[in-house]
């Protein structure tokens, strides 16, 4: 089968591949329709998580039909069109139990990285690196599906791949994000990075209750896909200081919560940046924190920051002081997909929200390396792009 392949530092390469197969009992084979490009896979990219291998199989983000299962499996069947999380979760340990499913305790293979660098290794995840198994992704015409019981998601009213592709990961960690900031009506959200995740924390911050979503970017196209669905907006760039303008938007307060949806890469005017992008590059730090500091340092006292974008290592400047003398509110983690995909799948059904207004560029599985390129170079105003298998 084709797929796409993780052939170094910004190079990927879509190449034959052996097809997958059942390894398992309660492994499903999936031949995937349709899948996406993350900006947690540009973090693979552009080199920042190690323990990537040349050849891995990139993509977390797919869906498609059913085409084989193990004699395990019970949930779905050959011909089932589904949906897949992007955290691989056995269902029945501890932390799934407690729908805790991207730190579930036994769809790890590679535990001993995660406990060398994090205390404990978690859940894994497609085509993510061999820190979270290993696991070939579905960036590519089939894909392994581990406990196919207890991840895809079952698209049965005619729905087009477009609608729900995004439950895989972006919409549900992006409602997560906004979950997780415990709105109250009257609540003022500001979200960092109007990327594709930060358009799903800012759709789900006004499902939430939200009275006012700020979004803070760089790129005009983005910001106006987040003033399409009615947030306010700061263009860094062109503000002196965000803390200074998001007090001028909430007469002093601050935001009541603040969503970190930019990560390890973060982007700033100035010296900032080039200090952290020096020690990042000197593996002093592992991770960009700028938006990180900023929200926290915005936060009201008493309020939320969620972090949803994806870290790494360790950071530097963190603002503890902040942290604790305004009473902040830590919230985070990578999204417990499972949780979610019900609740979602029956907004998407009552027409709450259209996931697919993210989408900018449709390509061929062929052109993914261009795909890589192009969104990794915000080139065409790209936001998101969907390959066809
Ligand atoms: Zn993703
Ligand atoms: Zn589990």
């Amino acid at each position: 089968m084709k797929a796409t392949c993780w052939m170094g530092r910004k190079k990927v390469e879509v190449r034959d591949v052996p097809d997958p197969k059942i390894l398992n009992k309660q492994d499903a084979i999936v031949k995937i329709s349709s899948t996406a490009i993350c900006g947690s896979d540009l973090h693979l990219y552009n080199g920042f998580v190690p323990f990537m291998e040349r050849g891995d199989v990139l993509g977390h983000e797919f869906m498609g039909e059913v085409v084989e299962v193990g004699r395990g499996v019970k949930n779905v069947k050959v011909g089932d069109r589904v949906v897949v999380p992007f955290p691989i979760a056995c269902g029945v340990c501890e932390a799934c139990k407690n729908e805790l499913y991207s730190v579930c305790e036994n769809t790890n293979p590679n535990k001993w990285i995660g406990e060398q660098l994090f205390g404990h290794a978690t859940a894994g995840i497609f085509g993510y690196s061999h820190l979270t198994g290993g696991f070939a992704g579905g960036q590519a015409e089939y894909a392994r599906v581990p406990f196919a019981d207890v991840g895809p998601v079952k698209i049965e009213n005619g729905f087009t791949d477009e609608q729900v592709l995004f439950l895989s990961d972006i919409f549900p960690t992006g409602y997560m994000g906004a979950e997780m900031c415990n709105i109250k009506p009257g609540d003022t959200i500001a979200v960092w990075g109007a990327g594709p995740v930060g358009q799903f924390a800012m759709a789900s911050a006004f499902l939430l209750g939200a009275e006012r979503v700020i979004a803070i970017d760089r790129f005009p196209y983005r910001l106006k896909m987040a003033q399409d669905q009615g947030a306010e907006i700061i263009n860094y760039e062109q503000v002196g200081s965000v803390i200074d303008a998001l007090n001028d938007m909430t007469g002093g307060r601050g935001p009541d919560a603040c969503i970190d949806a930019v990560g390890m890469e973060a982007h700033a005017p100035g010296v900032k940046y080039l200090y952290d992008k020096a020690k990042q590059a000197t593996r002093i730090e592992m991770d960009r924190p700028i938006a990180l500091r900023e929200a926290i340092m915005a936060c009201k006292p008493g309020g939320t920051v969620s972090v949803i974008g994806v870290y790494g290592g360790f950071i530097d400047k963190f603002p503890a002081g902040a942290m604790m003398n305004k009473s902040i509110r830590i919230m985070t983690g990578q999204c417990h997909v499972q949780r979610y995909t019900q609740k979602l799948l029956g907004l998407i059904s009552d027409g709450k929200i259209d996931p697919s207004f993210v989408i900018t560029h449709r390509m061929r599985l062929d052109d993914a390396a261009h795909g890589y390129e192009m969104f990794m170079n915000k080139e065409d105003n790209c936001e998101k792009i969907v390959l066809k298998a």
